[in-house]
């Protein structure tokens, strides 16, 4: 398997200029495969301005109808690369290889989607009154920094690049350190399918050294940013010094609300992999259960039965549910709020080791009773790890459900519609789901309130975030 280990700017793959390279490592055996080379702040220079170049030269004027046309191929050879770019998940990330073959269909998918979108993608005329009329322009904006995390890497640079893209923007890519090969490959995949050299760049390397230098750059409009709460708020205060427009898809800690009137067998057999998928490294995974205390001790005990029977291990294996954590930094952390679990006598229903001898692996962990004090209940932990508490008042519990800082994602299990309705009003998340656990649609808005973020990826609502609009009154 072709394994790409190096930036890619200008249509070419190449070096950094510093000649910074990161070691390559697999997580589901703990051994380095290779490196890749890292960019620096001058490498972000030049392909931004180089990004410019293409964007003033031709991109930003090429006709929606050709636009259109490149975006169609895009998706083809991504489609066409399924298996390569599965398998380069698979082994870079540890994500089981079913899951790494969805995610690259998705990812083709998400540019097929644009692709198509550009047709439908206007301003409006506006009824003004007499004398004149008036209309709107969405224009692009430029070129557009997409910064993205390692959990979904190809879907969420996709969906980022995509709608930057079909909106007439330049783009150039930031990977995490931990997952750049799959963002690698898609500039090269998008160039092999006819994207201008210079339209795409790719740039892995540290937040600190790519990251920030993409942030401040005079030349960058606005920065699309998913990750970290702590990271997004730092994206926000550099991006305010030349008022670069921003959105932040960032953390979460989304409920999943099961009241007793629900098919609560069907919640209980399903939640486990709402929360655990992924290997819980989800910033929509449900890590708070609240559970009406008619059917809680039968629910927790089918919720537990369910889990065991996950199949944790060998992400090459098509069976594999639960691969390993992402490295040995991210296992540490989950296993600091397990150790405060305990210190806290909070009671594990199941699971709460690690499950192999080599590889970053944990077993998926139930913790229950949990009282909403404690920091595996209040805090983001992105590890295989779920809190399950009882509730007796819907009033309360929603009180409860909205002291989060979060507000990504959720669910809401009920038979009784008006009940749906109303909880779904009440709940302060960007995106809910009625007894169901799916959070993405590539035609639907995806994105979080308060602290979960700011602005929306994916349905046509990102496509206009990845424009300014302007206004024109003209005399009759
Ligand atoms: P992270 O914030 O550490 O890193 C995200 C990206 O930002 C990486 O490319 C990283 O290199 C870069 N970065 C780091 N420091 C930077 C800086 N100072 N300036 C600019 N860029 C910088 O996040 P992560 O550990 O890669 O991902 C996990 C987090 O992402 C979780 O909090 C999760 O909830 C969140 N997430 C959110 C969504 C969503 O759509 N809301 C989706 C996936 C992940």
């Amino acid at each position: 398997m072709t394994i790409p280990s190096q930036l890619f700017v200008d249509g070419a793959a190449r070096e950094g200029v510093s000649n910074h390279r990161t070691t390559l490592i697999n997580p589901a055996t703990e051994e380095s495969f290779g490196s890749v080379a890292a960019a620096d702040p001058m490498d972000v220079s030049q392909a931004v301005e180089s990004a410019h170049g293409a964007w003033v030269s031709g991109w930003r004027d090429l006709s929606p109808g050709k636009r259109g046309e490149i975006l169609y191929a895009v998706a083809r050879v991504l489609r066409e690369n399924q298996e390569w770019l599965a398998q380069l998940e698979t082994l870079h990330i540890g994500k089981p290889i079913a899951d790494a073959r969805d995610e690259a269909g998705l990812g083709a998918r998400v540019f097929q989607f644009y692709a198509g979108a550009i047709a439908q993608f206007g301003g409006q005329t506006l009824p003004v009154g007499r004398g004149g009329f008036d209309f709107t322009l969405r224009q692009p904006m430029g070129v557009v920094a997409c910064i993205v995390p390692w959990n979904f890497p190809l879907p969420i640079a996709c969906w980022k690049a995509a709608p930057a893209l079909a909106a007439g923007n330049c783009v150039v890519l930031k990977p995490a350190s931990l997952s750049p090969l799959t963002a690698l490959a898609l500039g090269e995949l998008a160039h092999r399918a006819g994207l201008p050299s210079g339209v795409l760049q790719v740039l892995p390397g540290s937040g600190a050294a790519v990251g920030e230098a993409l942030a401040t750059h005079p030349l960058i409009r606005k920065v699309s940013f998913t990750g970290s709460t702590e990271v997004g708020r730092r994206i926000m205060e550099l991006a305010a010094r030349d008022v670069k427009r921003v959105s932040l898809e960032l953390g979460g800690k989304s409920p999943n609300i099961v009241f007793a009137d629900a098919d609560w067998q069907r919640a209980a057999d399903t939640s486990p992999m709402s929360v655990f998928a992924n290997t819980g490294q989800d910033c929509c995974a449900r890590s708070r259960m609240f559970v009406e205390r008619a059917i809680y001790e039968p629910f927790v005990e089918r919720f537990v039965a369910a889990t065991s029977k996950l199949v944790v291990g060998d992400p090459t294996r098509p069976e594999t549910q639960l691969g390993p954590l992402v490295s040995a930094a991210q296992r540490a952390t989950v296993e600091g709020y397990l150790a405060d679990a305990r210190a806290n006598s909070t009671r594990f229903a199941f699971g709460g080791k690690r499950s192999q001898s080599k590889g970053f692996y944990l077993e998926p962990t139930v913790l229950v009773d949990v009282d909403p004090g404690q920091r595996c209940w209040r805090e983001e932990i992105f590890g295989p790890v779920v809190c399950i508490a009882p509730f007796d008042d819907e009033k309360r519990m929603l009180q409860e459900v909205n002291a989060s800082p979060y507000g990504l994602s959720g669910s809401i299990w009920t038979n009784d519609l008006r009940r749906a309705l109303r909880v779904v009003r009440a709940v302060d998340s960007g995106v809910l789901s009625i007894n169901s656990h799916s959070s993405v649609h590539v035609e639907a808005p995806f994105g979080g309130f308060k602290q979960s973020g700011l602005g929306r990826d994916l349905g046509m609502a990102a496509m206009e975030g990845y424009t300014e609009l302007k206004n024109v009154y003209v005399a009759e």
